[in-house]
């Protein structure tokens, strides 16, 4: 099912159409599907289905109050990055105990308050972070349940910026020195090795990488193991990817088939942070044409959504669809255009050479009965939001 379609000619989300919410609401504004996120939801339960496994929400996909409340209701843990996360995912109803708290630069005052809270594991990434911890719950008089996250040196075939697996990136701790790592682990008092972690990249459209990454980190288990320490979760990370323009991620199915084949045996319970693949598909942001500007070598579309709502296509060249709210006619001749914001930075743009139909400017008068609206509307499909916050409309 598609949640978001034309109707009529208008598009419409769940049935409801995306120019009567920009009537009440204003533009620019994200709205989510609820059905698409349970839809989604649903794959991952699915896929799990017979594997000792759990699925934990990476919130950093979009950390929106509601967003992260449908996902609780369905039985979802959080993946978080953040006290401030960790406090959005407590206020939407997500357990502690079902909070997994990963992230490269963890402060000593955010571990205490996830330790407060009893958050189920910290995924540590670092020998400095093991005496951090260490410090921290010995003051509280605790003994904190860890993974350490390692970094296994693979490719994960995607863009520079969102690939962590590799021994260049900032993240995890290097394969080869993981048993040190673990040894320190284990002669810290207050720190309670369970298991290990990885996370090798985001946007991942083939297996191969998680292949070759677990079956390092199932090397990895055994030597462990016969250093004396016990693992029993193996944290598998997120990053499967989406179709933006024509990629072709592997289905939940395949993924979980590949996982369950590699980690046969291995008798750790998994842990899977998806986060990209279960919002990204999930919204649109809506945005009003505010000038259309010819210029000497291309035409402008100036509109009302900059690259403070959606920082992917000026960070990544990210491409996301763009499609009018009123749809256009089959015949009509299109233009090439960029679709750019009103921000005061050549990178301030959503989209280069598209070829559009042609775009109106909008009245600024926002009309509040949706039959009186002559506004062009354009949706551009949403996909990963870095850290920010939106408006939420079912
Ligand atoms: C970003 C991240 C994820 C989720 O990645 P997606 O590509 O959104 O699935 C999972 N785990 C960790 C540690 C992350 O940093």
């Amino acid at each position: 099912m598609s949640f978001f379609e034309y109707r009529n000619g208008a598009m419409h989300a769940e049935g409801v159409a995306l120019a009567a919410i920009a009537a009440q609401v204003g533009t620019p504004f994200y709205c989510y599907s609820a059905g698409a996120l349970r839809a989604g939801w649903r794959e991952f339960a699915d896929g799990i289905k017979g594997m000792n496994a759990s699925v934990c929400y990476a919130m950093k996909a979009n950390s929106n109050l509601a967003v992260i409340r449908v996902f609780g209701e369905m039985g979802a843990g959080a993946d978080i990055v953040s006290v401030g996360e960790m406090r959005r995912a407590l206020a939407a109803g997500i357990p502690a105990g079902r909070i997994i708290y990963s992230g490269v630069g963890k402060k000593a005052s955010e571990l205490m308050e996830a330790l407060q809270v009893k958050v189920g594991q910290i995924n540590v990434e670092s020998s400095a972070e093991l005496e951090t911890l260490n410090a921290v719950a010995g003051q509280l008089g605790v003994r904190a349940d860890i993974t350490i996250r390692v970094n296994p040196d693979v490719d994960a075939g995607t863009h520079a910026k969102i690939t962590t697996g590799r021994k260049e990136n900032k993240f995890g701790i290097d394969i080869d020195l993981a048993r040190e790592a673990f040894a320190l682990a284990g002669r810290l008092p207050n720190l309670k090795v369970v298991g290990v972690a990885m996370h090798i990249g985001s946007q991942l459209t083939s297996l191969e990488p998680y292949r070759a990454a677990i079956v390092r980190v199932r090397e990895l288990i055994g030597q462990l193991r016969a250093d004396g320490h016990r693992i029993d979760r193996f944290d598998i990370g997120g990053g499967l990817g989406i179709v933006y323009s024509n990629e072709k991620p592997p289905s939940i199915a395949d993924f979980m088939a590949v996982v369950a084949k590699e980690t046969a045996g291995l008798g750790c319970e998994l842990t899977f942070e998806p986060g990209r693949r279960l919002v990204g598909e999930a919204g649109v942001l809506v945005s009003e044409v505010i000038l259309v500007k010819p210029g000497a070598a291309k035409t402008f579309v100036i509109v009302d959504a900059a690259m403070n709502d959606l920082i992917r296509p000026t960070l990544y060249e990210a491409w996301h669809d763009i499609l009018p709210v009123k749809e256009a006619r089959q015949d009509t001749a299109t233009i090439r255009c960029d679709i750019v914001g009103p921000i005061c930075e050549s990178g301030d743009f959503l989209a280069q050479n598209r070829d559009l139909p042609p775009l109106a400017a909008g009245s600024t008068n926002l009309s509040f009965s949706t039959k009186s609206i002559k506004k062009e509307i354009k949706t551009s499909y949403f996909n990963f939001t870095l850290f920010k916050n939106f408006i939420l409309i079912f």
